[in-house]
């Protein structure tokens, strides 16, 4: 088998004009990054924007293992598929942070035969949003620390400054630092530190953001710390919202690619899907919605967190709800779920896939209390066996869901025509869609509803430091706000080690921030790395380019 960048660097791309003329956007309304890449104009929205809705699939998985799950191949092989049954049919998806490329994980555009392209592009830089990001971040930051130096007129508590700076490396030297160092004419010395890009409240902010203006609104609302008597300072009284948002004039317009079959796929924006809400923007999901009968979009990691928020944060500010979810498993996945060691995931153990799919069963059950249709997508690896599908297939109906046998990383769209149909079928089914909380309820009400609800526990413990933060925060009457659950993507629990389907747990919410300017509430559970670090050999070791300009090694 060849790798993904090999398979990409072979696919026949058509010109991104062709791809754009599918979805009739001509090219006047495009903003061309070479032939392959292009922002669609904010003109496009103008004209489409009373369209109807087409159908939304949400695609999510089981709990993350070492063993790999596959969301973003088969949405990628989905959309691809949903094309060959003749669907109209957008791919959405986030855009892959540069930092983790050099580190263990390699890229995020899908992988075999079911990709976007072109993706050392999309893994490399794309179109630079995410330098806008940046740039948008640390200008804020930088003001922040002009504005003390010239006499801090705020009255800013440098040890309370909450705004950090970002950079969208793996670089974990930066998490803390003192900055201001050098004497009077250098700045006033603090300690702070840096931040991955992808988990900077802008990016979040560019993702939730109906268009400019809504940015500016949500830029002016972020809290960038506290004065000495403890009251919350907001960006928009630094007097830089306007140029903060200017940074973001192209990056707010989605970004159009394509699959190797050529789908149309927008790939656009990219928050944490720990202390943010992990999918791509909701510019680019309308934008898909409008134009296509079908969008095929992904949320990160497993369904307690990327489904989870995708329902209650993102289709809450869009006002959009998925027509059907598709849950990815791999019976390997599901066989160290129920306690099996990664070696020996190629042998049959029937035990093991029984004490695993309780982890599966329990997120069926969690998107039927969101009230949505919901098909499971087996992401076939060559390993499995007629026996541990059956027995798969089995349990599901059982549930009353259908199962499919996604075979997308070695067929593309061919190897995803079951899923398909079966998804087609499931948008047809009664949607009885509700969030899983009211917004108006008390920050514990809602942190416990989640926690009971989705993860299973049977309560929710909060230490002194977060019943301190929630007692600030619903006095300042920032309370009514839905809450973003930072959380171990591992297991459903908040312990890592618990596999499959834990009871008789409590979950513990030790801090409790704000991200006003997004318009949520961050509980976090265990201690959340937002800057990644390397591993003693990454990635980056094995990468390299010849002079023509042919990449090797990027995964
Ligand atoms: P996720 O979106 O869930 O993080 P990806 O779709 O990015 O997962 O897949 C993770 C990795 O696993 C990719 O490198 C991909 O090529 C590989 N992969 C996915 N499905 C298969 C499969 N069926 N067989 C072999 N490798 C696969
Ligand atoms: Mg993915």
């Amino acid at each position: 088998m060849k790798s993904d960048v090999e398979i990409a660097q072979e696919a026949q791309m058509k010109p991104i004009v062709e791809i754009a003329k599918q979805l009739d956007i001509p090219e006047e309304e495009l903003e061309l990054y070479g032939r392959y890449k292009t922002k669609v104009s904010l003109e496009t929205w103008e004209r489409i924007k009373d369209r109807p809705d087409g159908k939304l699939i949400l695609v999510s998985a089981i709990n993350p293992t070492p063993a790999g799950e596959g969301k973003t191949t088969t949405s990628v092989g989905l959309s691809d598929a949903l094309r060959k049954i003749n669907k109209k049919t957008i791919v959405a998806l986030r855009e892959p942070s540069l930092g983790p490329c050099f580190g263990i994980k390699g890229g995020a555009a899908g992988g075999g035969y079911a990709q976007v392209v072109p993706m050392e592009d999309i893994n490399l830089h794309f179109t630079g949003d995410f330098h806008a990001i940046t740039s948008a971040h640390n200008l804020l930051a930088a003001v922040i620390d002009n504005h003390i130096q010239q006499g801090n007129e705020l009255g800013l508590d440098v040890r309370r400054i909450t705004w950090r700076r970002v950079v969208d490396l793996n670089d974990r030297a930066l998490r803390n630092i003192v900055c201001g160092m050098g004497g009077k004419a250098h700045g006033v010395p603090r300690e702070t530190g840096f931040d991955i890009t992808v988990a900077s409240e802008m990016m979040a902010i560019l993702c939730l953001a109906k268009d400019l203006d809504d940015m500016k609104k949500r830029i002016g609302k972020i809290i960038i710390g506290y004065t000495f008597d403890g009251r919350p300072v907001r960006a928009e009284e630094l007097n830089v919202t306007g140029a903060l948002t200017l940074l973001f004039k192209d990056a707010i317009k989605p970004n159009l690619v394509q699959t190797l079959e050529g789908t149309p796929a927008f790939v656009h924006g990219g928050p944490f899907a720990n202390i943010a809400h992990g999918c791509n923007s909701i510019m680019a999901t309308k934008f898909a919605l409008k134009l296509a009968d079908v969008v095929v979009t992904e949320a990160g990691f497993g369904a307690d967190l990327g489904a989870e928020k995708f329902l209650d944060i993102k289709c809450r500010f869009a006002n959009i709800r998925p027509d059907a979810v598709v849950i990815v498993a791999t019976v390997r996945a599901l066989k160290m779920h129920g306690g099996m060691d990664k070696k020996e995931l190629a042998t049959v153990d029937m035990k093991a896939l029984e004490a695993g799919i309780t982890n599966l069963t329990k997120h069926i059950e969690n998107m039927q209390k969101f009230g949505l249709p919901t098909v499971v997508a087996i992401n076939a690896f060559p390993t499995d066996t007629k026996e541990e599908l059956d027995f798969v297939e089995a349990k599901c109906n059982e549930m009353g869901v259908e199962v499919a046998l996604s075979e997308v990383w070695a067929k593309g769209g061919d190897g995803g025509i079951d899923l398909a149909n079966k998804v087609m079928a499931a948008t047809e089914k009664t949607n009885n869609f509700k969030f899983m909380y009211d917004v108006n309820e008390s920050i514990e009400a809602k942190i416990t509803a989640v926690a009971k609800e989705i993860y299973g526990a049977d309560g929710v413990v909060f230490t002194p430091p977060a019943q301190k933060a929630i007692k600030e925060l619903t006095d300042l009457g920032l309370s009514n706000m839905p809450v973003c659950m930072a959380k171990t993507q591992s297991s459903l629990s908040d312990d890592p080690a618990k596999f499959g389907r834990p009871t008789n747990f409590t979950v513990t919410v030790r801090e409790i921030k704000v991200s006003a300017g997004a318009g949520f509430i961050v509980a976090l559970t265990g201690s959340i790395l937002t800057m990644p670090g390397l591993p003693k050999h990454p990635a980056a070791e094995r990468m390299d380019i010849t002079n023509d300009g042919k990449i090797t090694g990027l995964f």
